[in-house]
């Protein structure tokens, strides 16, 4: 089996080759942590997820880091990420890294909502000051970045000079770029107005600042990914992600970076995870048309007509390929619901299935099972692989329906591939499972502590348990198994 992934860099789908035979080191550009992430956000964190329990699936190693922003980020238009920080900074009272925490924690909990799995290393941007000054040195050394008043500039002219092709990435054609760029960000410090920062000299207001050669300052948002990738996957490694929107200027710049420190390119294969859009329209936070996850799951809001479960929007997402754009709104989310009922019922089903090894049926278990891997290899193609595992769906309740047979060895093979690509490699859950682990875990101790109070007779301590969790509607029954209960 071949895995085909489509190269941003090249514009083609080419046949993945590691760099290190088994193994993948994989790199995503994480959440600006000043505020809550929406749903868009979700989405791109929800694509490379699905990618990194694919490629485990399939057998590879994988290395995976996202990093977190911490530290604000400079971009070409100006210092605005970083006044955003001040400015919030100033609004809420708060210590920056404050702001940082709280919403690190929010994203955590968002993510975990949604069944993400956790990236091997999650470095912060401000935990790698030291990596980013010694970067910006080296590519002073090496003549392709220059010092302007406490702040250091890669010097993109001097780049493109030695025939190092800024643009590459993003197709973009530089002598345009040249003629139609003026400089709102360096105030007459750069040379060119499309040079970026890799340092920025901090003005007295700025909060977050560090010492360094050229003054105290902070790094250039684009620096912080090229230090956080090099230092653990090295200087040449097999993939980058992040949203499309990153592709310009962030990862050209990244890829400057690279090229200028180490001559060589540093990602062999550039995946880029397309918008998601509400109602036509991208989601951003600067239009207003966004929502925030928990709002989604909880009904609170004024776009959907429901609230709708996180396994739901989950498998709502994965029906798009990753490279497509994908638009929610409250129909698209109905008809997920539908379609998320019946793959979970069908799981159910399968297990009270009896097989038959008298007839032979005409479902083809092996090339249906070939059909979704061609689809997950196929620059992992979710909904072409889920359009598969619908087949099997339909053969499920046709054999509930005794109108199909399956023979015992094919009715194991399916469960275990079904299952796998259901709970493994899509990453669902089913609601039960989602929603009441932890509750019925919690429930069963404060069950047991009732019965010890009992045996005790410390009655009043028993009574007041049960009616405790009676006024928050989780009503305990004694029955001759001992206590169950019944949430109301
Ligand atoms: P930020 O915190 O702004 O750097 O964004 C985090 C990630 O979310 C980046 O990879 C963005 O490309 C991505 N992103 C932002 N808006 C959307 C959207 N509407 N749909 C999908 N991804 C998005
Ligand atoms: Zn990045």
């Amino acid at each position: 089996m071949q895995l085909k992934i489509y190269n941003s860099l090249t514009g083609e789908k080419e046949i993945f080759k590691p760099i290190l035979e088994g193994n993948v080191g994989m790199y995503v550009c994480g959440p600006t942590v000043y505020s809550n992430v929406h749903l868009g956000n979700v989405r791109t964190f929800l694509s490379f997820d699905f990618i990194y329990r694919s490629l485990m699936h399939l057998g590879y190693k994988v290395r995976y880091v996202r990093n977190i922003t911490d530290a604000g980020h400079l971009t070409d238009d100006g210092d605005v990420n970083n006044d955003r920080f001040v400015k919030q900074t100033r609004l809420e009272k708060l210590e920056p890294m404050e702001i940082v925490q709280k919403y690190t924690v929010d994203f955590h909990k968002v993510l975990q909502l949604f069944n993400l799995l956790p990236p091997n290393i999650e470095p912060t941007a401000t935990g790698h000051i030291v990596e980013q000054i010694e970067l910006t040195q080296k590519l002073i050394q090496k003549g392709f970045a220059y010092e302007s008043n406490g702040s250091v500039y890669f010097d993109v002219l001097e780049y493109n000079k030695r025939g190092l092709n800024y643009g590459e990435l993003s197709k973009r054609n530089i002598e345009e770029l040249f003629a139609n760029t003026r400089d709102l960000d360096g105030q007459g410090e750069k040379k060119n107005p499309q040079d970026f920062a890799l340092w920025k000299k901090a003005s007295p207001a700025h909060i977050m600042r560090w010492n360094s050669p050229w003054g105290e300052g902070f790094p250039g948002w684009h620096l912080e990914c090229t230090a956080m990738s090099t230092k653990y996957l090295g200087e040449t490694f097999d993939i980058h992600g992040g949203g499309m929107d990153l592709k310009f200027p962030h990862h050209e710049c990244e890829i400057a970076q690279g090229k200028a420190c180490n001559g060589a390119e540093p990602v062999h294969y550039w995946m880029h995870a397309n918008m998601l859009t509400m109602n036509s329209q991208r989601m951003s936070k600067s239009t207003g048309n966004y929502i925030l996850p928990m709002q989604l799951v909880t009904g609170e809001n004024d776009f959907f007509e429901k609230p709708f479960h996180p396994s739901i929007v989950r498998f709502c997402f994965l029906q798009a390929h990753y490279r497509s754009v994908l638009d929610i709104s409250n129909d698209a989310m109905l008809a997920s619901e539908k379609g998320f009922i019946r793959l979970m019922e069908a799981i159910k089903v399968l297990n009270d299935i009896t097989p038959n090894d008298e007839k032979q049926s005409p479902f083809r278990l092996d090339e249906w099972k070939n059909k979704a891997y061609d689809a997950l290899t196929d620059d992992f193609n979710s909904p072409v692989l889920i359009a598969h595992l619908f087949e099997a769906v339909k053969y499920i309740f046709a054999l509930k329906d005794g109108k199909e047979t399956v023979s015992t060895k094919d009715l194991e093979e399916l469960k275990s591939v079904l299952n796998a690509f259901v709970f493994d490699v899509l990453g669902l859950q089913t609601i039960e499972e989602n929603n009441n682990e932890k509750l019925d875990q919690t429930l069963k101790v404060l069950i047991e502590l009732r019965n010890q109070a009992r045996k005790s007779k410390n009655f009043e301590l028993s009574d007041q348990i049960r009616d405790k969790l009676l006024a928050e509607g989780i009503e305990l029954k004694d029955g001759r198994d001992g206590t169950s209960y019944v949430l109301n």
